[in-house]
């Protein structure tokens, strides 16, 4: 048994590097049509572009997901371009770490808005759609200190934690259209915005970490990629922890 997506629409977030980059081709490498949204158009176009030279279909879309009117003209355009819309995965993040004594209004409200103002509007917009089809998959990838906290990122863990909260409201609300909404949480991958921290602090967190590695972009596709299929039916308001046992014993 394999995972297809054949006839599915997907939406993903944050779509031009990393973590999104890597679902992205997963979804479209099962069958799924690919709308790719990316803060900066050139990178959403990057990665539609992988996907057509691997013989998927995919659309590009540049801006900010904590943009209302931009996310939905961008599930709008999906929607003409292909008339359904089956998958969102609310991936699209950043940070701006520094001690809490430090932390200006402008770092908490960049994160917020990004990580949790953009999952709120992609979904909210998404499940018109969701509900006219009777299938819908959201997936909210969050993070494991969302459940840990972690010293320098209250304005993150806030935003990851608030994910966790929001993915079970959905899934609640959504459960009887069928509409399932899962939330993923990853350790230390190895991306852009892991590559920012100190080797100290990353060879800290490899001491605690099982496995004794970052994991990769596509190991966290996997997961999202599972959420996202039929396998997966009966799975909603949950937390799929990916992290090579970076939280076991805490
Ligand atoms: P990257 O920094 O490598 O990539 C982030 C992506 O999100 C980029 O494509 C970026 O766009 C896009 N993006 C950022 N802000 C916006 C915005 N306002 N609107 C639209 N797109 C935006 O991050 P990762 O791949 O590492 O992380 C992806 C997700 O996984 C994030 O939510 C992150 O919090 C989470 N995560 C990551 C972990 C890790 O170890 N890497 C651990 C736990 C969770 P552009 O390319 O145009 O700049």
């Amino acid at each position: 048994m394999t995972i297809r997506l054949e006839g599915r629409v997907a939406l993903v977030t944050g779509a031009g590097r990393g973590i999104g980059r890597a679902v992205a081709i997963a979804l479209a490498q099962a069958g799924a049509k690919v709308a790719a949204l990316s803060r900066t158009e050139s990178h959403a176009q990057e990665t539609a572009h992988a996907i057509e030279q691997a013989g998927g279909q995919a659309i590009a879309f540049g801006g900010d997901v904590a943009d209302s009117t931009l996310v939905d003209n961008v599930i709008e355009q999906t929607l003409q371009h292909w008339q359904r819309l089956d998958i969102v995965v609310n991936n699209a993040g950043i940070t701006r770490d520094t001690l809490l004594l430090r932390m200006k209004d402008e770092d908490w409200d960049a994160v917020l808005q990004t990580n949790l103002k953009g999952a709120f509007l992609c979904s909210r917009a998404a499940l018109k759609p969701m509900m006219r089809q009777r299938w819908g998959r959201i997936v909210n990838i969050s993070s494991v200190v969302g459940l840990t906290g972690n010293v320098g990122q209250a304005n993150y863990a806030a935003s990851k934690a608030a994910l966790i909260a929001f993915t079970k409201t959905v899934a609640l609300e959504m459960g009887s259209r069928n509409i399932t909404c899962n939330a993923v949480a990853p350790g230390l991958i190895e991306t852009d915005m892991t590559q920012a921290l100190s080797e100290q602090v990353r060879e800290y967190a490899l001491q605690r970490i099982p496995l004794g590695r970052f994991g990769t972009p596509d190991e966290i596709a996997y997961g999202v990629l599972f959420l996202c299929s039929e396998f997966a039916s009966y799975i909603t308001g949950q937390l799929f922890i990916i992290d090579g046992g970076l939280t076991v014993g805490i």
